[in-house]
């Protein structure tokens, strides 16, 4: 890969990493808050500018800009007098007036004293962070919050560094100013020099004018040491910046300089531990960002900043003094460090690897947007397969979203509801959902977004002309979508329901035929009671009409007429009930029960020409589920079958066994055993067919009907000739669930 090439790849990244950032944007809290920095000197003095540098970066990141940093230098040392402070004030108030400071920074004790005393109505809700306050400093009584900065030099480590690295030194001279805050640099600095003090000779040069002060150290033994306090004027009163005076040192002098600002630091010191004001300013910032964030809560802020001394060497320095870096303490900041190329070798190394992984990394992206593009491709025919798809399916397909919109459908939703899609898309699907199934859909669909499978459900769904189309849905959840297939079942259920009906009918004549069969025999069992009643009435009426009247016997006659007209409207009852045009009932049965009422029915000895039935049940049958009425059916219609069966059979023959059994412990089983003619092994099958009769009179339904009914209700019918001749005709049901065992 050509440099070129990878050089336009850098740059196209480095600007689409820019876009991006720029379009991540987001609104940070701090944005409009603004920060007033009030330096109680000029504005170009160095302390400030390194200050500054550290703070205004702070503040940068932390999403205060350039524009809500305001900053006042006061000049106070130039223009010490009431009437500039007076103007200030003024000044300041007018500029003010329309914004709002939400944190002060105060630079110097003047700053912080202005602020308290001109200043005191600036702002005072706004926390003050007063920077560079000699130690011992005593905060005068204010209303404000105020967190202060104390400037607590310590000089003993620069000086135990400035040994280490010019060995045999043996004198050091201590250039200092004649401020106040000069003169109590240099106490601190006397004070701390007592460690040394026999073993050191120390030279104090703040009394003498600047001029002798640099010839005194343009004078210095090389193996001295020079230290720069601080300095803003000499004895006769002439100003000079410490920055500048470093410089004017380090031009004469014949030993190297040493000091404790950051300030000094490639204007001719070789360094030291040293108070960085940039590093106070970028804590000074940190602290605003903490607080006007309310990342700490207002008790927890402290009333003090405290920012540690660095070591910091200028490896200029270092070299021209021919000084040893391995005499620098560990961790040892060094600047304006110059490197050969060999120096530079493990960053080439690096710059090289750099390189080869990027060139890796765009190999690997182009890759993969080859890959990207195939795998759009085979999308995009797959979506073209999937479209075809959706045209020429005949069931109902759409995609609809969790919101409960339909977002995109397929042509037979058209057709099917007489709706245009764009109607169909413009309201919500449970919109067309009969009331009386909604909460049914609204319940499925709830489900659907909790579990991650296909579920299916049925209701019914308006049509434009107002009418209901029953659906069945099958909707399977993708995240935000949902993937519908459904089917239109109107057609179905309502044959469905119409051979219902017809079976029902069906049923009903069969029954109907059924009892004609029977009518004779009823008529009989019928007769007999009322027959019964008839003579015992009459008995009654003659043992009244006597002189003494048996009552006794009287009361006996009568208990027997209620009996029989009991039993007689028994008969009428059952025979009603088994005639009467119902639809399905399911109930709870004991099927025992069932086939004792239907055997009590026709029992009557004239009924079954002689013949006898048998029961041979089962007492511990589990219960089922059925309709009651139509079983019965089912075993009547088995029992005449089998006394038709057996009608030119000889008499002692005639008998049928009625059984109920348990095939396994999930099933019932009721069978009809006789023993006549027996069927035709080749024709089983055709036997439960409608009309499929071998009787002169015969409709061929009640085999048929009673299988409808079995399998209605879970169960078969079957038939089989017996061994020993005959027929058993038998029809399983399933145990009613959870009572299996
Ligand atoms: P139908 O009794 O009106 O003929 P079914 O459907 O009840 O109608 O019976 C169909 C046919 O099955 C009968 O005509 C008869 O030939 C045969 N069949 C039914 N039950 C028996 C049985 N127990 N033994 C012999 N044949 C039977």
């Amino acid at each position: 890969m050509g440099c070129p090439l990878f050089i336009f790849i850098l740059i196209a990244y480095g600007l689409s990493a820019g876009t991006a950032h720029s379009q991540t944007r987001f609104q940070n809290p701090l944005e409009n808050k603004n920060v007033l920095i009030l330096n109680a000197f000029e504005s170009n003095i160095p302390v400030f500018q390194k200050t500054n540098q550290g703070l205004s970066a702070a503040l940068q990141s932390g999403g205060i800009g350039i524009r809500n940093q305001f900053h006042e230098h006061l000049d106070l040392v130039r223009n010490p007098g009431p009437e500039n402070r007076k103007l200030l004030v003024q000044f300041m108030r007018r500029r003010y007036s329309e914004r709002r400071i939400d944190f002060i920074i105060t630079l110097f004790p003047e700053g912080l004293k202005f602020l308290l005393d001109e200043g005191r109505t600036f702002f005072p809700a706004a926390p003050v962070l007063a920077l560079y306050l000699p130690q011992g400093f005593e905060l005068p009584q204010a209303e404000r919050r105020i967190i202060h900065h104390l400037i607590i030099p310590d000089f003993k480590p620069t000086i135990e560094t400035a040994l280490k690295l010019v060995p045999g030194a043996g004198r050091i001279y201590v250039v200092a100013g004649t401020h106040p805050l000069d003169r109590w640099l240099e106490s601190i600095v006397r004070q701390d020099f007592k460690t040394w003090k026999g073993r050191l000779e120390f030279r104090y040069l703040s009394d003498l004018p600047l001029d002798k002060i640099l010839t005194t150290v343009s004078a210095a033994p090389s193996d001295s040491i020079v230290f720069i306090t601080a300095y803003s004027q000499d004895v006769t009163g002439k100003y000079k910046t410490t920055v500048e005076l470093s410089r004017l040192l380090a031009h004469v002098s014949r030993a190297p300089l040493f000091g404790f600002m950051d300030t000094l630091l490639g204007n001719g010191i070789v360094g030291g531990s040293l108070i960085s004001f940039e590093y106070i300013g970028t804590r000074a910032g940190e602290m605003a960002l903490d607080i006007l964030g309310g990342t700490r809560n207002t008790e927890k802020i402290p009333i003090l900043l405290e920012v540690p001394q660095l070591d910091m060497f200028d490896w200029r320095q270092l070299r021209h003094w021919n000084l040893k870096e391995s005499a620098l303490p560990g961790g040892s900041i060094i600047v304006n460090r110059e490197f050969s190329l060999w120096d530079l070798r493990y960053y080439a190394i690096g710059v090289l690897v750099f390189i080869l992984a990027q060139s890796f990394l765009i190999i690997a992206l182009l890759v993969q947007k080859r890959r990207r593009r195939s795998a759009e491709d085979s999308l995009r025919q797959k979506s073209k397969e999937l479209n075809q798809f959706f045209n020429v399916s005949i069931d109902l397909l759409c995609i609809a979203n969790t919101a409960g919109y339909f977002l995109r459908l397929n042509p037979v939703w058209e057709s099917t509801l007489g709706y245009s899609t764009e109607e169909l898309m413009a309201q919500k699907f449970l919109d067309f959902v009969h009331p009386d199934d909604l909460v049914r859909t609204q319940e499925a669909i709830s489900t659907l977004a909790s579990r991650e499978k296909v579920i299916h459900f049925e209701n019914r769904y308006r049509c434009k002309d107002g009418t209901y189309r029953w659906l069945e849905w099958n909707a399977v959840p993708a995240g935000s979508l949902i993937y519908v297939a459904a089917r239109d079942l109107t057609d179905y259920i309502n044959t469905e329901v119409e051979a219902k009906q017809h079976r029902e009918e069906l049923a009903h004549m069969t029954r109907i035929a059924t009892m004609g069969e029977l009518t004779t025999s009823l008529a009989h069992e019928i007769n007999q009671p009322l027959t019964a009643i008839l003579s015992n009435a009459e008995a009654a009426q003659r043992f009244l009409s006597r002189a003494e009247p048996d009552i006794d016997e009287v009361r006996q006659i009568l208990a027997d007429i209620i009996r029989d007209d009991q039993r007689a409207a028994d008969v009428v009852q059952k025979v009603r009930a088994l005639v009467r045009k119902e639809k399905f009932h399911d109930e709870f049965l004991d099927l025992n029960k069932a086939i004792k009422e239907v055997v009590a029915l026709i029992r009557g000895e004239s009924l079954l020409q002689g013949l006898s039935i048998a029961m041979e049940l089962l007492p511990e049958l589990k219960m089922i589920h059925g309709d009651r009425i139509q079983l019965q059916q089912v075993i009547l219609n088995l029992i005449l079958n089998s006394a038709a069966a057996m009608r030119n059979a000889p008499r002692a023959q005639r008998k049928i066994i009625v059984r109920s059994t348990m095939p396994d412990n999930l099933t019932v089983q009721v069978s009809v055993t006789d023993f006549g003619t027996g069927i035709d092994e080749n024709n089983i099958e055709q036997l439960f067919e409608a009309f499929y009769t071998t009787k002169p009179e015969g409709l061929g339904m009640g085999l048929s009907i009673s299988r409808t009914i079995v399998k209605a209700q879970g169960g078969s019918i079957k038939a089989s000739n017996n061994p020993e001749g005959g027929a058993t005709f038998a029809f399983t049901l399933p145990i009613l669930q959870g009572d299996a065992t």
